[in-house]
């Protein structure tokens, strides 16, 4: 069985058989060359490539053409609208063209990039679509990958610019890839304790400050050690800590880490496959601060990483509907729904945090937290619930720059019935299957601080659910391959926590 050792092997991009990412102002050297083709820009292609000019092209999406040309293989594909191009779609349209030279065994791959500021885009796009599956299988003889070039005769007197794009957007790749490796690891391998060891090494790797919470100091958090209580799996915390200089007040920030959630003694059904990536918030968030680090961002304010680890299964000692569990903070919590479990490590994590960190002014908590959130919003985008309309507004910018869209939900604590007849708080709202994504948010507000005599919360609270975009039902789509998740939340978690 694959040990942490090996799982951070895999973490490696030299393990990963990616593709060397060039920028070239010529097209020659290229076996295979990608030429998209937008209405308002034909001319380009055409000045680039006076071939094409017979083609009478307009841009149109129907518009496609194989063609060989002096021994070289053209792809031309209308894509549109250029004013219609998004971050999210450029990402994808490169990641596209470096799969769809898989059914043909070329060597140099060149794709044509109308825009500087799109070679960041198209080197995560390539990088997160050449992953593959085949580095988890026991023979591998790893095919040799083609050499990849974005070519735009422009690049050469920007040569130093492009590169540093290109090298930019190959480390967020990485921050994906690594969230994309650590959800596709099995169950069985990736245990609460491994993962804190991979977590543990990931920091050394990165020099950041990691502590992994003792057993003893977990007491007290009920409801983080209750959900893993049907495992023989403990539950884990683990607090990353970067400081920032003359920072005054902290920023928080909870990843769920549930390395497999079976939906505990009321159980999922055929819902329980892919949950295995339920640990995937946590690891979006490993990814994030990878990004920063290898980027060298600059984060706002010291910030707190709290990753919550454990178990949700079916066992004789397990957690019940009907339990009511003591959180971190005293307040006492009543399980309606043993599936409702994400929310529980989380919001013991945030009384983690409260508990140790001082002067807390903006929380942030992301998970694969409700099937609402997939009915609500799909795959395309993360739903989020925040506290303060200037952060929302922030949350959707980063959403759009980064490319990994966010839609905030309403802030209205009408939402919030999540109340027990008999304790302080549910763990389901009362009418839970109505908006059930934005009443999660609620709930996990319950613990966000607060001012003891007003009740109003003291810190800016955004929560992120991800279980429509990480996207595990459109595996397989053009843009990637089988098997991993979307690598979702890295692209905006780096934007919002740095300046
Ligand atoms: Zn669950």
């Amino acid at each position: 069985m694959m040990t942490a050792q090996d799982i951070l092997k895999l973490t490696e991009p030299k393990n990963q058989n990616l593709p060397k990412i060039s920028a070239d102002s010529s097209s020659k050297k290229y076996d295979m060359v990608y030429i998209p083709v937008f209405e308002e820009a034909v001319k380009n292609v055409e000045k680039v490539f006076p071939v094409l000019k017979k083609l009478k092209l307009k841009g149109e999406k129907k518009e496609s053409h194989d063609m060989v040309d002096g021994g070289q293989i053209l792809r031309v594909r209308g894509m549109g609208k250029k004013s219609e191009m998004t971050n999210r779609k450029i990402r994808r349209m490169f990641g596209q063209f470096y799969l769809g030279a898989d059914s043909i065994k070329v060597k140099k791959i060149g794709a044509f990039c109308d825009e500087l500021g799109w070679a960041y885009f198209a080197a995560i796009g390539i990088h997160v679509a050449a992953l593959n599956p085949t580095i988890f299988k026991s023979k591998t003889k790893l095919e040799k990958v083609p050499e990849v070039g974005l070519i735009n005769p422009q690049f050469k007197a920007r040569a130093t610019a492009v590169r540093k794009e290109i090298e930019r957007g190959i480390n967020m790749a990485e921050g994906k890839n690594l969230m994309r490796i650590l959800g596709a690891t099995p169950p069985n391998i990736l245990s609460t304790e491994t993962y804190a060891k991979v977590i543990e090494a990931l920091c050394k790797r990165w020099k950041v400050k990691c502590k992994n919470v003792s057993k003893k100091d977990l007491k007290k958090y009920e409801l983080l050690n209750a959900v893993s209580e049907g495992s023989g799996h403990d539950s884990k915390l683990l607090m990353l800590t970067i400081p920032v200089a003359g920072s005054k007040k902290s920023t928080v920030l909870v990843g769920k880490g549930l390395c497999y959630d079976s939906g505990g003694v009321q159980g999922k059904g055929s819902y329980m496959k892919s949950m295995k990536e339920d640990m995937s918030g946590s690891a979006s968030v490993l990814g994030a601060i990878l990004n920063i680090k290898k980027n060298g961002l600059k984060l706002k304010q010291a910030t707190h990483f709290l990753l919550p680890l454990a178990e949700n299964m079916m066992g004789s000692r397990a957690m019940r509907a009907d339990d009511v569990w003591t959180a971190g903070d005293g307040q006492l919590v009543e399980v309606m729904h043993t599936d409702a479990e994400g929310r529980l490590v989380m919001s013991d994590a945030i009384c983690y945090a409260k508990n140790h960190v001082k002067d807390i002014n903006h929380v942030f908590t992301i998970a694969t937290l409700t099937g609402s959130c997939i009915v609500a919003l799909g795959e395309v985008y993360t739903g989020a619930v925040c506290s303060d309309e200037i952060l929302a507004q922030e949350v959707v910018k980063a959403g759009k720059e980064s490319g990994d869209l966010v839609f905030p939900g309403p802030w209205d604590l009408e939402f919030d019935d999540n109340n027990s007849p008999v304790a302080d708080v549910a763990n389901l709202g009362e009418k839970d299957r109505d908006a059930g994504w934005i009443k999660a948010g609620f709930y996990l507000a319950r613990f966000v601080p607060k001012n003891k005599k007003t009740g109003e919360l003291t810190a800016k609270f955004c929560h992120f659910d991800i279980a429509g975009s990480i996207d595990m039902k459109g595996n397989g789509a053009s843009h990637r391959r089988k098997g991993f998740n979307s690598g979702v939340g890295v692209g905006y978690l780096s934007a919002i926590l740095t300046k």
